[in-house]
């Protein structure tokens, strides 16, 4: 049984659950919390996924107790009617901390994608630090997705029989969406993609940096937009409103700054392959923009994805209103700084993380032989 409720989550579940389905010795069961409604929806569409279950958790401007609460309340009765052998969970959001502590009451093996990621302080990313962590206390089998994130488990004492390196499923799902070629059906955005104008990406969406943080990215990016009139800016806002109210007052009324609902995902991977520069403070954007030979700025203090970082592609740079016009102003005018973080790597996948997440399971369910892991 696979358990997700956000955006994210849906995008690298997905492969796993495509898997899933072709294997002669599993069952997959999907429930959706709904956390994320229409986000979500979009996602199970691309995949050709028709959820089993719905929660529906959802309620606008809800603390994260009652969301727990209602995870607990709604997936238990989902549990004692499906009894799976094993719960799969992705990542880090308080639907996973839940579910899997849900499915551990049970006896119910936790399975848990993307495991290890570690930040090193509990307060950021808040609160999925602290979700990741209580995951992994609980979890049966831990699908790592780099050598660093299997590091991090065996440091806190976790037994490596229980870790496996799979890549993460999130390049398995960007190359499946970008092979099917999908239509930017924006006509603001298809024209420039189409033209190769020079396109500044943001994506802005992290609890610890609502409020003040935010109203700062809204007005480096007014400043961004009026120094750089041929740049075009493509902002997809997230749906929540706080992220909305911080941001959005900021860019109004420019011409080259283009404000979308949030994209499909085949749009947004499109999007950012026609990108010059990434800003975002998204775990999944750092990811697969690497891939893309794209430079990522990242607004955020500091990260559980050291590997690109490592690589040169993607530099942290806080939220810092000035540091943010510094940094992009920089990349869009020094071509050697940025020829040096302009190079494609992969360091989080080769697209092959579902196939080795199956075999794992197959040898904890049925005995069946585990795949050499991802080397990074
Ligand atoms: N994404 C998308 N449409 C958008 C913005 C992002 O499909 O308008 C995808 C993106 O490619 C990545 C994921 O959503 O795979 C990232 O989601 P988000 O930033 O919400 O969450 P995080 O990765 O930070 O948990």
């Amino acid at each position: 049984m696979t358990v997700y409720g956000t955006r994210p989550e849906a995008i690298k579940v997905a492969p796993v659950i495509r898997a899933l389905e072709t294997s002669p010795h599993l069952e997959s069961v999907t429930v959706v919390t709904g956390q994320h409604r229409e986000m979500l929806d979009q996602v199970n569409e691309i995949f050709g996924i028709i959820p089993d279950h719905d929660l529906e958790v959802f309620a606008h401007g809800q603390g994260l107790n009652v969301l727990m609460s209602k995870v607990f309340e709604r997936l238990d009765p989902v549990l004692e009617q499906e009894r799976p052998d094993a719960l799969i969970v992705q990542g880090d959001t308080s639907t996973v901390a839940a579910a899997s502590i849900a499915a551990f009451y049970r006896q119910i093996p936790v399975v848990h994608l993307e495991a290890g990621l570690r930040s090193g302080d509990i307060h950021s990313p808040f609160p999925e630090e602290a979700n990741r962590k209580l995951t992994s206390q609980v979890s049966a089998l831990h699908l790592a997705p780099t050598p660093t994130s299997k590091q991090n488990l065996l440091r806190e004492a976790i037994d490596e029989s229980t870790v496996v390196v799979t890549g993460n499923t999130v390049i398995d799902a960007l190359l499946h969406t970008v092979d099917q070629g999908l239509p930017i059906s924006d006509p603001r955005l298809a024209g420039p993609v189409k033209e190769g104008a020079s396109i500044l990406l943001v994506t802005s969406h992290r609890r610890e940096n609502w409020g003040g943080a935010m109203e700062g990215v809204g007005r480096a990016l007014r400043r961004l937009a009026e120094h750089f009139p041929d740049v075009l800016i493509v902002l997809p806002a997230h749906r929540n409103p706080i992220v909305r109210e911080a941001v959005l007052p900021h860019v109004r009324g420019l011409s080259n700054v283009v404000v979308t609902e949030p994209l499909a995902y085949g749009e947004f991977t499109r999007v950012m392959a026609a990108s010059t520069v990434v800003l975002t403070d998204s775990g999944g954007v750092q990811e697969e923009a690497p891939s893309l030979g794209k430079p990522v700025l990242v607004m955020r203090e500091n990260t559980e994805r050291p590997e690109a970082v490592d690589a040169g592609t993607v530099r942290l740079i806080g939220t810092d209103e000035q540091r943010i016009v510094d940094e992009v102003g920089r990349l869009l005018t020094d071509k050697d700084a940025y020829a040096q973080m302009a190079n494609a790597v992969n360091p989080y996948g080769d697209g092959r993380a579902a196939a080795r997440s199956i075999a794992a399971l197959e040898h904890l369910l049925v005995d069946g032989a585990r795949l050499p892991d991802f080397e990074g």
